[in-house]
């Protein structure tokens, strides 16, 4: 089996270390037996993330978002609206988790549009939400997730995606309704950035497992010995005081 993953937009939307996600679902793709190469897609260019068995488009600020949002609209967009329907594997984090949805209006009321892929819209708040987070997602039976926040965006979901998770510790989507993150079908998009995918290996395992069953596979994963990742985990639930309070 081999996998093909798009890294959208790799130079300009990769904050707090992003890129450790590519890194993860790679590895673990050899650990579990399975061939995967790596597409860089930067804007402007005409590979298509659709293509792609995995698309990775990880957070920016504001300005680099203006940059990627009509490319990601127009260039990747339609085709990748389809791969989405069709259950190709999407990761959005934070600034990529918002142009995932139909809008971002900016704090300085400029509309950025989204791929509409998630049924949720972006605003641009005063405040920053930041800090440290945990979740209980709603998405992998109630494991907990953690990560690191830092967004003035707050999003708001309708009714065509559900949240990733309930917020134990954090802000999550808007800091104000409880939620975090978002998913429809294999398409996922989270505020955790930290990298998410070292410290939530569970996570990673999750949309490898989808990407190798939308190409028919029968390919089981392998156990893999998690235990520097399980500490990495428990020492990040431990820093927002719910540390031995959640087990995995
Ligand atoms: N620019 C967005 C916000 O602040 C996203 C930031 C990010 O990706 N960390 O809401």
């Amino acid at each position: 089996m081999e996998l093909k993953i798009g890294h959208l937009y790799p130079d300009l939307m990769n904050l707090y270390g992003d890129r450790g996600n590519i890194i993860v679902l790679t590895r673990r793709c050899s650990w579990h037996g399975i061939k995967a190469t790596v597409e860089e897609i930067r804007t402007g260019e005409e590979k298509r993330a659709a293509e792609c068995d995995v698309v990775f488009i990880g957070g920016g600020q504001d300005r680099e978002q203006k940059q990627v949002a009509w490319d990601l609209r127009d260039r990747q967009g339609p085709a990748l609206r389809a791969a989405a329907a069709d259950g190709v594997v999407i990761l959005g984090i934070c600034g990529g988790y918002q142009l995932l949805g139909h809008e971002f209006r900016t704090g300085t009321g400029e509309v950025l549009p989204g791929t509409g892929i998630l049924d949720l819209v972006t605003v641009g708040g005063g405040k920053r939400l930041i800090g440290n987070i945990a979740v209980a997602s709603d998405l992998l039976g109630g494991k907990t997730l953690v990560g690191f926040e830092n967004h003035s965006g707050k999003t708001y979901l309708g009714e065509g995606a559900k949240p990733l998770g309930k917020v134990l510790a954090g802000y999550g989507n808007n800091g104000e309704d409880g939620t975090e993150g978002a998913y429809h079908r294999n398409v996922v998009g989270t505020y955790l950035h930290g990298s998410v995918l070292p410290k939530n290996p569970w996570l990673a395992d999750y949309l490898l497992a989808k990407a190798v069953e939308r190409r028919g596979g029968t390919l089981k994963l392998r156990e893999i010995d998690d235990q520097l990742e399980r500490t990495a985990h428990a020492a990040a639930l431990h820093q927002v005081g719910l540390g031995g309070k959640m087990e995995n």
